[in-house]
């Protein structure tokens, strides 16, 4: 790791961003790369790899918890295609490196952004949007696209050649493959991929775990992504219950486990294991039922007929307070539903009305998509 870096770049792992930080560097720049966490992009693990492959000086961030705020108060210029904030993702990322880039003393910020690449966040108004509320104007360097945006202070000041940066545009990668091969980097991402958001199958558990907890939190959005989710409604009370759909699931979640949560599974025979988020607090009827929904994925405890013994745990460890339930495996769908995606596309298109009206009172601050 380079001591006083000269430049941060924001990191995704994609090959726009690697490509950004290599422009940067032949210039004999210090680059360090930052690369965030949440529970919908990003990847602590791969960081080393990175680090290897492609030589580059990579450190982490997790901004989970801001990024669940963020939702929880709804994103102000709000969502694209499926439940991606893409505008107020790239404000709190710009945000969150301008800390970054301050902390370690470096003069400027670069992204592998290319105009014109995405519909929504890489049109040109929408890049001097997020400049501007990112508070990052005249610091941010494109490297990529630089050619085509005002000059920098980085640029003016010297530290960067601008002469030697691009004029990509536009959503091909032929320019982007070929430079690659220039700079010699042979190990290509796939394109796209990497968010979570844009995903119809991830956002319908999201979108569930953010309008049915009033607190939803990194930690619930992680646990939304593991095995199958089902949700039970009893008046007010919503009850959140994950089914392991393999050893790897029932490991991560009993990782996944809150104080306050229940691991239930079955106490004789081999099966999945399922988390009752909260569900300490459940009454015993709702357990028992999540109890007989989760055994119902087990087929030896469906072979066996009749009842089986179900031990709920609170806590991480194995000793930790425990009790058993008799129930008889059963899928009852009515009792714990999945959320489906045309279900939650409805709602967030009439939040959306609703802020366009708001917007129309002069409630609300428009965004760039409420004028799409
Ligand atoms: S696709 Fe996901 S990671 Fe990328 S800008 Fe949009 S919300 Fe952020």
């Amino acid at each position: 790791m380079s001591n006083q870096p000269d430049i941060i770049v924001l990191f995704s792992g994609g090959l726009d961003s690697i490509l950004a930080a290599k422009v940067l560097e032949q210039q004999g720049l210090a680059v360090r790369c930052i690369h965030f966490i949440t529970p919908f992009f990003g990847s602590a693990k791969a960081v080393p790899y990175w680090r290897k492959i492609y030589g580059l000086d990579i450190v982490s961030q997790d901004v989970g918890e801001e990024f669940a705020q963020m939702l929880r108060q709804r994103p102000e210029h709000g969502f694209g295609k499926v439940m991606n904030p893409c505008v107020d993702c790239k404000i709190l990322l710009l945000r969150k490196a301008r800390l970054y880039m301050e902390s370690v003393g470096a003069k400027g910020l670069a992204t592998g952004e290319v105009l014109g690449q995405r519909p929504m966040s890489q049109r040109r108004d929408t890049l001097h949007l997020i400049m501007r509320d990112a508070g990052v104007s005249g610091i941010l360097l494109r490297p990529l696209c630089a050619a085509h945006l005002p000059v920098t202070q980085m640029e003016e000041s010297g530290l960067v050649d601008r002469t030697r940066l691009l004029s990509f545009s536009g959503r091909g990668r032929r320019d982007q493959l070929d430079l690659a091969a220039e700079l010699g980097v042979t190990e290509i991402p796939t394109p796209g991929g990497g968010c979570r958001l844009t995903e119809k199958e991830n956002a319908r558990r999201y979108w569930t775990v953010l309008t049915l907890l009033p607190q939803a939190g990194d930690r619930d959005f992680t646990l939304a992504n593991l095995g199958r989710q089902f949700w039970h409604h009893e008046g007010e009370n919503h009850y959140w219950l994950c089914i392991g759909r393999n050893s790897a699931d029932n490991d991560k979640l009993a990782a996944a486990m809150q104080p306050d949560d229940m691991l239930l599974r079955l106490r004789d025979l081999a099966g999945p294991m399922a988390l009752a988020r909260s569900g300490a607090d459940w009454p015993r009827h709702v357990l028992e039922s999540a109890a007989a929904h989760a055994a119902s994925y087990a087929p030896k405890a469906v072979a066996a007929g009749g009842p089986v013994a179900v031990r709920a745990r609170q806590g991480q460890a194995e000793g930790d307070a425990a009790f058993e339930m008799d129930v008889t495996p059963q899928r009852v769908g009515e009792a714990w539903g999945e959320a489906l995606w045309d279900d939650v596309k409805a709602v967030i298109r009439a939040e959306a009305r609703e802020r366009l009206a708001a917007t129309l009172h002069g409630k609300h601050k428009p965004g760039p998509e409420d004028a799409e």
